[in-house]
């Protein structure tokens, strides 16, 4: 299955948007905002006026086929180009790294298992990067993704962080993955499709074409403390909502054994996944 590209070259030179939809197989909101987006591209309402937007529908192909997150292994974690690519997401990860170095900014859309708002993982507290989360619409920032693995693992870099907005930063670029809200929750695609007006009105690539009144609250801004992957047959203590809110030393879950897993601290909880395979990350853990 070929992976679909589309980009429209403005004859004005300006900077490049890079939007992609479905990089885990079963998130399907960005495919289904990128579809709207462009359908509206087409008839002339979103007139191309500077630079150059590229989307991505559905980066991974094969898996958002087969409803999953990935097929072999999570495309979003050690994403490099391969000499020797071994499996599907190595191939696919080849396709896509030479995007992630063409483009000026990355907009990145993602959903994820269990309710609650939408968020952005924000990477640094490069001005470039903060105007552009300022413009996007959900109110929560999510930093430390990369330094979290980093801890944990011990390395000074560790690559298994590395998804397509790490990638993209290593190349100098700005980039955002935005988490729009649960899986099947219709209100996700609305998020996706505002997010991307945005970030071609604050790009003036196509100014003034229907973005929101910005959502004028306060940004609540987390720092990811903890990752927690799934090792045995464990439970989570509850079936956490994501964000919940959680005190040190509360129990967050059992491994198989009955040994309990606790929070280090008064914080979060954050993308539980209750339905985890054994291997794979179950939960993250946050503070304010
Ligand atoms: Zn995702």
């Amino acid at each position: 299955m070929p992976v679909k590209t589309v980009s429209y070259y403005s004859p004005n030179p300006g900077p490049h948007l890079l939007v992609l939809g479905a990089v885990h197989g079963n998130e399907k909101c960005g495919s289904a905002a990128i579809a709207k987006i462009l359908s509206k591209i087409e008839d002339g309402d979103i007139p191309i006026l500077q630079g150059t937007a590229t989307f991505v529908p559905v980066v991974n192909p094969l898996a958002y086929e087969r409803g999953v997150r990935y097929v072999d292994h999570n495309l979003n974690r050690d994403l490099r180009v391969r000499e020797n690519p071994v499996d599907y997401e190595d191939v696919i990860g080849n396709i896509l790294c030479p995007l992630l170095k063409k483009c000026d900014v990355l907009l990145d859309l993602h959903s994820n298992h269990s309710e609650g708002r939408a968020f952005m993982f924000a990477g640094t507290d490069d001005p470039k990067e903060e105007a552009f989360r300022n413009i996007l619409g959900p109110k929560i920032e999510i930093f430390g993704w990369t330094e979290a693995y980093a801890r944990i693992s011990g390395k000074a870099t560790d690559q298994t962080s590395v998804g397509t907005v790490e990638y993209a930063r290593m190349f100098g670029k700005t980039g955002i993955t935005l988490e729009c809200g649960q899986h099947n929750d219709p209100a996700a695609v609305d998020v996706a499709f505002a997010a991307v007006l945005n970030a071609l009105d604050f790009l003036g690539i196509s100014p003034d074409k229907g973005k929101l009144p910005l959502n004028q609250e306060p940004v609540l801004r987390l720092k990811l403390e903890g990752v927690y992957w799934r090792t045995d047959n464990g439970r989570l203590a509850k079936n956490w909502k994501h964000l919940e809110t959680v005190k040190r030393g509360e129990v967050l879950a059992f491994k198989a054994n009955g040994e309990t897993i606790l929070a280090p601290d008064d914080g979060y909880v954050l993308l539980p996944r209750i339905d985890c395979p054994i291997g794979d990350e179950w939960f993250y853990f946050g503070i304010r």
